[in-house]
């Protein structure tokens, strides 16, 4: 999701490029005022211009009904729209407000998200379900009537709209809180009761590594079980980081558990005593920054590079073995063994290279075995 003030078409489009070209599927804009959505149209333009076409969602809270039906060009632009029923409206405009938003979705053919966050859960339901709840013989605690609240929310607001007549495989559900534990007991319970296709995310994850390990744990345990049809990772970026980085952590999830491949992947060992350079630890990292840049060229020219394994290993301990493994791997030298780094193709030693220059050489190894085991006209 961009974090750019929509109304500036040209940021958000620049930042929507950019989180694509990190492997981004679907890219969320907010959509807040009347002057965002009069953007949308625009922002939508420019990246068409920019050869983008990643789908554009929308994210409404509070006025999506005003926005959806006064904007119609941004309903039309838009590929999907997210609804929080938590923020759709209260009492008898609740109902009204949301139908505006569906029919909507309905006049311009396009699927919609019922995101429920415990962050702004519908209260009065809330309020229904712990009255309800203190009437049972033996009351839930308090996080399970929670729980409950989340998905009763999501499944009877699809429910409804499906009433006015949108398609249910146009319907996406998401119930997304901040705790681990409580994500996955949501979304097996979610999982259990309905059949919409769910989005997974566990929201304001926080920054850094806990958010990136947080986010890692909870979506992994529910991919694994098969729940889940798309992903976003939710980080507080740290001052001056690129947006980019919870797409990256988003597809690394998806490829650490052979779901989905984005980036050829870099087999590195930790390093330890038996080598006490940095140089295998500059050469794993100059190699994964190089993968990594070039795959939005690399995507069109060279068709299932993401498969592609490279190892980068710091001594002869396992080295050579974990080089094999892979496609194209090196196996530097630790200390007190002989200058020179055996490179392995196709699990077989194939040179071995030594001088001040093992960086550069092997970075071009690596480059021609794509190019002739990927390239166009590759008889590999
Ligand atoms: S491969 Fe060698 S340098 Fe790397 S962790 Fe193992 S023993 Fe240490």
């Amino acid at each position: 999701m961009t974090n750019t003030d929509t109304v500036d078409v040209i940021a958000t489009a620049i930042q929507v490029k950019e989180l694509a070209l990190a492997g981004s599927e679907l890219v969320r804009i907010t959509v807040n005022t009347p002057e965002a959505a009069a953007a949308v149209p625009y922002v939508r333009e420019q990246l068409d211009r920019m050869g983008v076409d990643v789908p554009l969602v929308g994210d409404f809270h509070y006025n999506g009904h005003r926005l959806l039906t006064e904007y119609p060009a941004c309903a039309e632009a838009l590929s999907k729209y997210r609804i929080n029923p938590g923020n759709v409206g209260k009492g008898d405009k609740r109902d009204r407000q949301f139908g505006l938003m569906i029919e909507a979705a309905i006049r311009w053919k396009k699927p919609v998200r019922i995101g429920v966050n415990w962050g702004s859960l519908d209260q009065d339901l809330l309020m229904q379900l712990m009255d309800a709840n203190s009437l049972r013989d033996q009351p839930w605690d308090g996080r399970q009537v929670m729980y409950e609240a989340l998905i009763t929310s999501a499944v009877e607001s699809a429910r409804r709209a499906e009433d006015l007549g949108l398609d249910g495989n146009q319907i996406i559900l998401s119930c997304k809180v901040s705790g681990v534990q409580d994500l996955i007991a949501v979304y097996r319970e979610l999982a259990k009761r309905s059949d919409y296709a769910l989005h997974l995310g566990l929201t304001e994850a926080g920054m850094g590594t806990k958010g990136t390990v947080a986010s890692a744990a909870a979506l992994s345990v529910l991919l694994q079980e098969g729940i889940g049809d798309t992903i976003r990772v939710s980080l507080t970026p740290q001052p001056g980081e690129s947006r980019t980085q919870e797409v990256v952590i988003a597809s690394e999830i998806l490829q650490s558990l052979g779901l989905r491949m984005f980036v050829p992947s870099v087999t590195a060992c930790p390093g330890c005593g038996r080598t006490t350079s940095t140089t295998f630890q500059e050469l794993a990292k100059q190699i994964d920054d190089f993968l990594r840049a070039q795959m939005p060229i690399w995507r069109e020219r060279y068709p299932g590079v993401e498969a592609l394994k490279v190892a980068v290993m710091g001594c002869i301990v396992n080295g050579p073995g974990e080089s094999k493994h892979a496609d194209i791997g090196i196996s530097l030298p630790g200390n007190g063994e002989a200058p020179a780094a055996p490179v392995f193709i196709d699990g077989e030693k194939a040179l071995t290279l030594r001088g001040e220059n093992i960086a550069q050489e092997f970075h071009q190894l690596v480059q021609t075995y794509i190019e002739k085991r990927f390239g166009q006209g590759s008889d590999l």
